[in-house]
């Protein structure tokens, strides 16, 4: 069946459709709506000042229209709306004036105003044409949301009979939910706000165990992939942690001992190692790779950036100079030579340990024999992509770093696919980073910090949350700058921010390291992980713009081996917004931290900060929809755990079918 069979698609039309990926009925019939309006009529009565409403009224005296300027006019007319006597007024719709007459009945859409007998118009409906109920917004371009579930509707008639539903039986009935076809018949044109609320509990539920079956298979697919127990000498495990510049606290040694256990057997590790920044995750997932490398197996470590590439690189090369292990750096700056080089030592198996950013990943990177993998925060690469990474290695374990906590419950719950490591306990070195809190206009404060940290020959970090200035006195990064530069002549100041060149970032970079630069002002792109010891003093303009995980992830920038650290959070805003950054003050805890900022700012927003992709649900949202996340997770698991006993199940039909879209992403590269 082609669109061009449905009434009302016509040759252009279709091809409208088709520029949005609808190529088949059942594609329009399977476009839902992406939200609903509620649309009734307002009763004058019941309505209140700043209400947005729809008035049934009758024209009574002929409009007049002004133009104002020559692209502004105004159309008035008087009308009558439950008895009283309303001036109306519509802007830049003059053509009314043909159909608007005394007499004829309309709706007013509009803004209940202060002044209650004149009335802004944004539309005015004819009462024939105006339809109460729930009215589906689809968002297809060159399409009106009444003609596309027009349409829909008239696909539905054509493929009703033929509907299948992929969502089991037994699901359907232990939540009573509706099934595929009533869905269909429904979603666009839904017959009562009843039917819309079991549109919704189908679409969210559906939309979850979806997502935790492709999680947990992605899991299992990695596991199953695994048969190989990689050997390693604890002596010479002891004899490389002999080597550190300190000795491991009990909770990296705890983590070590999980991830290490993992490496021996041959269980395909999966886990995410999470703990403060500052807490010595590096320096674990370091020795892990040690661990891992032997005659046959190379180890790969994923960083973020160029700059954590390069620093990671830098703490490798110290540690494991007394090994045998050839190492490499390799990113999207690295010259082409020595890129086919590095290509070439990865497919031989000559280099033993590369550390890089995603071109580690892309589809020349071939290796001999990748046993594990290192990803440093993790929620910035999305969970296929993840599955793209471990598909390079035979039979890699896979460590994920992430400094930014999640509260146990939830991680488990969202990364569903991964075991967890904590690390709870930050090295005796680090010291709790002395929080001061300022208003922005306070900021002559400032200098006597940074004039103090440069009398001591240490370095500091000044954050501009944008580059840009924008409103009112909000500076640019440039401009701070220069200010700084105006008031501490003397010092070397560097800038760092994403839209700078490659090379020039990791000059700038380094020479911050070396300690050649005293005053760095930066974006927030150091936030994670940038490890310069003589750095002790962080300024954040515009704390209140970024969230508390994150302030807390920049705040882990200084204080830093043995010498005492101070941040100064400069805000904008009110009492409140103060009161959420004090939180920071009285806490070193980043779970703490984590927790009572998602309390605060919803886990929408929480969430965003980790810039995550995989965590955007059509139709659920996952803060509110929590509770049916967790059905959803335990239906996964029983639905799996029935699968792997090899049972005849009813959900055998749906496995596969989430096992097939799975396949899509078969090459997915990073
Ligand atoms: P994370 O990756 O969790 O942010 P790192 O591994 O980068 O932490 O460690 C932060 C800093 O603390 C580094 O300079 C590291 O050398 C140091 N460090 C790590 N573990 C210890 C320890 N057990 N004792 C002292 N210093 C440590
Ligand atoms: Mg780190």
């Amino acid at each position: 069946m082609e669109l061009k069979d449905i009434r009302g698609i016509g040759e252009k039309r279709a091809q409208t459709l088709a520029r949005q990926g609808i190529r088949t009925p059942i594609d329009l019939l399977s476009r839902l709506p992406e939200r609903y309006v509620q649309r009734r009529l307002t009763d004058l009565e019941e309505a209140e000042k700043g209400e947005t409403v729809h008035l049934p009224g009758r024209v009574t005296s002929e409009p007049k229209v002004f133009f104002i300027r020559k692209s502004l006019s105004r159309l008035t007319f008087l009308a009558d709306v439950g008895g009283q006597t309303f001036t109306v007024s519509v802007f830049n719709q003059h053509y009314l004036k043909k159909t608007l007459h005394p007499g004829i009945h309309i709706v007013l859409h509009g803004r209940i105003s202060s002044e209650h007998k004149s009335f802004t118009a944004q539309k005015v409906f004819l009462r024939e044409n105006f339809r109460e109920g729930i009215l589906p917004v689809y968002n297809v371009e060159g399409i009106r949301d009444t003609t596309f579930a027009k349409l829909a509707r008239e696909a539905f008639t054509l493929l009703a009979d033929s509907l299948s539903d992929r969502l089991p039986k037994p699901l359907r009935e232990r939540y009573r939910l509706i099934d595929k076809k009533r869905l269909l018949d429904w979603a666009h044109a839904p017959p009562s706000p009843r039917a819309l609320h079991q549109i919704r509990r189908r679409l969210k539920y559906e939309e979850f165990l979806d997502y935790q079956l492709k999680v947990r298979l992605l899991r299992k697919r990695h596991m199953e992939a695994q048969g190989l127990a990689k050997p390693f000498f604890e002596e010479e495990i002891r004899a490389f942690t002999k080597n550190l510049p300190f000795s491991l606290t009990a909770s990296q040694k705890r983590a070590l001992g999980e991830i290490l256990s993992d490496i021996a057997s041959d269980k395909a590790m999966r886990r995410m190692l999470q703990g403060d920044t500052g807490s010595g995750k590096t320096v674990v997932a370091m020795v892990s790779a040690f661990a891992a490398i032997d005659d046959d197996h190379q180890a790969a470590f994923l960083a973020p950036t160029e700059i954590l590439a390069r620093q990671h690189f830098k703490t490798a090369q110290a540690l494991f100079a007394h090994t045998p292990y050839e190492l490499a750096l390799l990113t999207s700056t690295t010259p082409k030579e020595e890129r086919e080089a590095i290509e070439k030592g990865l497919l031989e198996g000559s280099i033993h340990f590369v550390i890089g950013t995603h071109v580690l990943f892309s589809r020349n990177t071939a290796y001999r024999r990748l046993g594990f993998v290192v990803t440093d925060e993790q929620h910035r690469f999305g969970v296929l992509q993840r599955g793209a990474l471990s598909r390079k290695g035979e039979k890699p374990d896979v460590l994920y770093l992430s400094a930014t906590p999640i509260p146990r419950t939830l991680a488990m719950t969202l990364f569903g696919d991964m075991d967890i490591t904590t690390i709870d306990e930050m090295p005796n070195s680090a010291k709790t980073v002395e929080t001061t809190i300022l208003s922005e206009t306070d900021e002559a404060r400032v200098h006597g910090f940074i004039e103090k940290t440069l009398q001591r020959g240490e370095q500091t970090y000044i954050i501009s949350p944008t580059i840009e200035g924008g409103k009112k006195n909000r500076r640019s990064i440039a401009d701070i700058e220069r200010s700084i530069r105006h008031r501490h002549p003397k010092a070397r100041v560097g800038l760092l921010h994403g839209r700078r060149p490659p090379e020039e970032k990791e000059s700038v970079m380094e020479a911050f390291h070396e300690g050649m630069i005293d005053i760095l002002v930066a974006t927030t792109i150091v936030e994670v992980g940038m490890d310069v010891p003589r750095a002790t003093l962080i300024v954040v303009h515009h704390a209140e713009r970024l969230g508390l995980a994150q302030l807390h992830q920049l705040r882990g920038r200084v204080g830093r081996r043995d010498l005492p650290g101070r941040a100064v959070f400069l805000y904008e805003g009110d009492e409140e917004v103060r009161q959420r950054l004090a939180f920071l003050q009285g806490s070193a805890d980043g779970f703490a931290i984590s927790e009572y900022d998602m309390k605060r700012r919803g886990f929408g927003d929480f969430m965003g900060t980790y810039q995550s992709g995989r965590l955007r649900f059509v139709h659920a949202d996952v803060e509110e929809d929590l509770p049916i996340m967790k059905i959803a997770r335990d239906d996964a698991k029983a639905i799996l755990a029935d699968a792997d006993k090899g049972r005849k199940s009813s959900y055998e039909d749906y496995v596969a079918a989430i096992e097939k879209e799975l396949e899509e992403y078969a090459d997915y590269s990073l």
